[in-house]
Formats: structure tokens, C-alpha cells, sequence
């Protein structure tokens, strides 16, 4: 198969064959009656690494009683996170009690053996939870009768219930037993991550000489008010040994903040996630009882209040408001969603068009207003979503 287009970062039109589910070549020029033209742009595949959900699919086995209109299907969340442009993500799991959470965990790693499209989009389970804040603003949405204080027994068990899958673990570094946790964590590969945490700027330094790489959605689960001087925001962000993930979808983080953040971090310390929930998608109305509102733009909140309850847009409206609110060019925000996340989790051969790659590629356009604009989805050389009639 060859796909043809301009890819970022250059100038020239160039074609991309594929073979056998690698980048064998890329020569210069347009092919022709390839997938493509020359309008097109090429990028390795956008790689979410937190998605809950989406559109009636739950990572999340009936947590939280958002009960899926129909039953968790992830080759179906592939698929649907294919047409926004995804061609690789990180399942995430979310506190719940320890049988709920192993069921989930399970499930995801038997998929992740399955033949189905999901295989090849998984990279990793992303494990947000249990160990984190019990206090109300820094926990979100986490339900406080299942947070709890970190345990490297708890955390094998879950690790185990997952065959190996886990790769991202955020947690509160102020929890006791949560610096050893971390320790233990990057001594097995596991990515120690910071996030839905109260800890004080010393804590924050010694989660990161304890191996922690990682600063989970910056920005978001923290106290609505911060001291002026001592904040974990501050000591997160100049912090040059942690990246970031960022939620650029205008509600979880707003344009100024985006802006600030991405300079703070800078284009090689940032990643862009969508943190995606099974509402995400789903028309707009109430749910789950009443509990939740999708409303109409499709942002989600809890209903009757203004208070956010999860995030629903995708890496395509994500992106195109950090090209259009932060100072990064299109090139540094692609590398965002594919160099960044690949390097994170030690991806080998992903994240960038380069013969000998695996052939993960987003195919898009980028339109003067809204989402980009994806024409296709390939996942290790395999088209997952492709628009019919593309002009
Ligand atoms: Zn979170």
C-alpha cells in the first residue's frame, strides 16, 4: 500500500509504501491512485496515552454507574477513535475497588492478545488510580470510598490481572508509602506519573528523584484556589524532568492557561491527551440517571452544575486549538501526540515517518476553523479508518 502526501515538516510531496506493517520507503514526489493527494498531510499516528473511553465505550467496566448504552465493545472504541485521527492509544483504568478494577484490567489484556483492531492501537494500559488524593478538588471525579494509600502488593496484583500491560501509573506522591511506590515503579518500567495530588513542592521534588517522569492532565485535578508562592503547579511546571499531558479542549484547560503551560513545558516536554470518557461522543442529554449532561457542544459536566465530568473532545479538536491558542507551530504539536508519547513509554519504531518504522500514520488537512480534519487512520499497516470520496 502506498499513501501519498506532504509530510510534516517538509515541503515536498513525498509517498509512502508500506510492507508487511512497516515504512519500507519513502520516496520523493506524489504517487498516483494512492491514499492521499496532494492536499494531504502525513504524520505518524496520533498516540492518545489516556483515554477512559468513548461513545458508549468504557475502558472501564460500569465504573462510577455510568452503565454503557450498549456493551463495551474496545475494537469499536478503536474504530471511533480512528475517525478523529487516532492511531494509537493507552486504555486507561480508573479507581474503583480492586475486583472492579482487576476485571477491567483483565479484559483490556485479553483484547490486547485478540486479533482485532484494538491490538494493534494499544499501547499500554495507563493505570490512573487508586492511589490518589482523597481530598475533594485534587481527587476529581475519583470516588472517595475507593482512593487509597499506595501498596506495591495492590499495585502487582493489578499489574498481573493486566499481563504486564500497565506502562503509565499516576498517583499522589504525598500518600504514604507513594515515594517507594515510585521507586518500584520505574525499577519495573512502569512510567510514575503525578497527578489528581495535593503534595508540596518538596514532595513534588522528591517524587522526581524518585524516578517520576510524568505530570498527568497538568492543570486539572487540583485545588480550585493555590497558594501564590508554594504550589505544586509551579514546581510541576519548572520542573524540566517531567512532561506533561494536557488537556487543550477549552474547558479543561483554557486558551491563556494552554499557552502558558506549553511555554512553561516547551514543545519537547509537552503531550497533548484528550482523557476521553465513555459520554465523550454520545448525544447531547442526561445520563447515568440524571447525574451527567452532555451538552450540546458536546462537553460534558455534572448536570445542573458547571462542573466538568470528563472530557469528550478528541486529539483532532485538541490539536487544532493548540495551533491556534499556544505558540507551537503544527510540526512541534504532531510531535506532541507521536515523538513525545513514543519516547515516554520506550516505543520502539513509533513515532515518526521513517522507512523501518511501524506503519502508524495519520493522513489529514488542517481547514481555517474546527477539528483537523483526518482522511485516514493506518495502525500498524493496517487502514482503520478511511473517509469514503475524499475530495
Ligand atoms: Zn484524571
Amino acid at each position: 500500500m502506498i499513501v501519498t502526501g506532504t509530510l510534516c515538516g517538509s515541503a515536498a510531496p513525498m509517498s509512502v509504501d508500506i510492507q508487511g506493517g512497516r515504512i519500507a520507503s519513502i520516496r520523493p514526489g506524489l504517487a498516483p491512485d494512492a491514499l492521499g493527494g496532494a492536499d494531504t498531510m502525513i504524520s505518524a499516528g496520533w498516540h492518545d496515552i489516556q483515554v477512559n473511553g468513548y461513545a458508549g465505550n468504557d475502558c472501564n467496566a460500569g465504573s462510577w454507574g455510568i452503565v454503557s448504552p450498549r456493551q463495551p465493545d474496545l475494537d469499536a472504541l478503536t474504530l471511533d477513535l480512528a475517525r478523529h485521527g487516532v492511531a494509537l492509544f493507552c486504555p486507561t483504568v480508573i479507581t474503583d475497588s480492586s475486583e472492579a478494577m482487576e476485571h477491567s484490567l483483565r479484559r483490556i489484556a485479553v483484547a490486547m492478545a485478540s486479533d482485532g483492531p484494538f491490538r494493534r492501537a494499544a499501547t499500554g494500559i495507563h493505570l490512573e488510580g487508586p492511589f490518589l488524593s482523597p481530598d475533594d478538588g485534587p481527587r476529581g471525579a475519583h470516588p472517595l470510598e475507593h482512593v487509597r494509600p499506595p501498596c506495591w502488593d495492590e499495585f502487582q496484583r493489578l499489574q498481573e490481572a493486566a499481563i504486564g500491560h500497565i506502562r503509565i501509573c499516576t498517583l499522589a506522591p504525598e500518600l504514604p508509602g507513594a515515594i517507594d511506590l515510585i521507586e518500584r515503579l520505574t525499577a519495573s518500567g512502569v512510567v510514575a506519573a503525578i497527578g489528581h495530588t495535593g503534595a508540596s513542592p518538596a514532595c513534588i521534588r522528591d517524587a522526581v528523584a524518585a524516578g517520576a517522569r510524568l505530570s498527568t492532565h497538568i492543570g486539572n485535578g487540583c485545588h480550585a484556589a493555590l497558594p501564590r508562592h508554594d504550589s505544586y503547579l509551579w514546581e510541576q511546571l519548572a520542573e524540566d524532568r517531567l512532561t506533561a499531558t494536557m488537556i487543550i479542549d477549552g474547558y479543561h484547560l483554557q486558551p491563556a492557561e494552554a499557552k502558558v503551560f506549553v511555554r512553561a513545558k516547551g514543545s519537547e516536554r509537552t503531550i497533548l491527551i484528550s482523557d476521553a470518557v465513555t459520554l465523550g461522543g454520545m448525544p447531547p442529554g442526561l445520563y447515568a440517571e440524571g447525574r451527567f449532561e452532555v451538552k450540546p457542544d458536546g462537553h460534558i459536566v455534572l448536570a445542573g452544575t458547571p462542573y466538568l465530568a470528563g472530557a469528550a473532545a478528541l486529539l483532532d479538536a485538541c490539536m487544532a486549538n493548540a495551533v491556534r491558542w499556544t505558540d507551537l507551530s503544527l510540526t512541534e504539536v504532531i510531535e506532541t501526540v507521536t515523538h513525545t508519547p513514543a519516547h515516554l513509554l520506550s516505543a520502539q519504531r513509533k513515532g515518526a515517518v521513517r522507512e523501518g518504522y511501524d506503519a502508524d500514520l495519520t493522513l489529514f488537512r488542517v481547514p481555517s476553523e474546527g477539528p483537523l480534519d483526518v482522511i485516514a487512520t493506518i495502525a500498524d499497516g493496517v487502514v482503520v479508518y478511511r473517509r469514503d470520496a475524499p475530495q
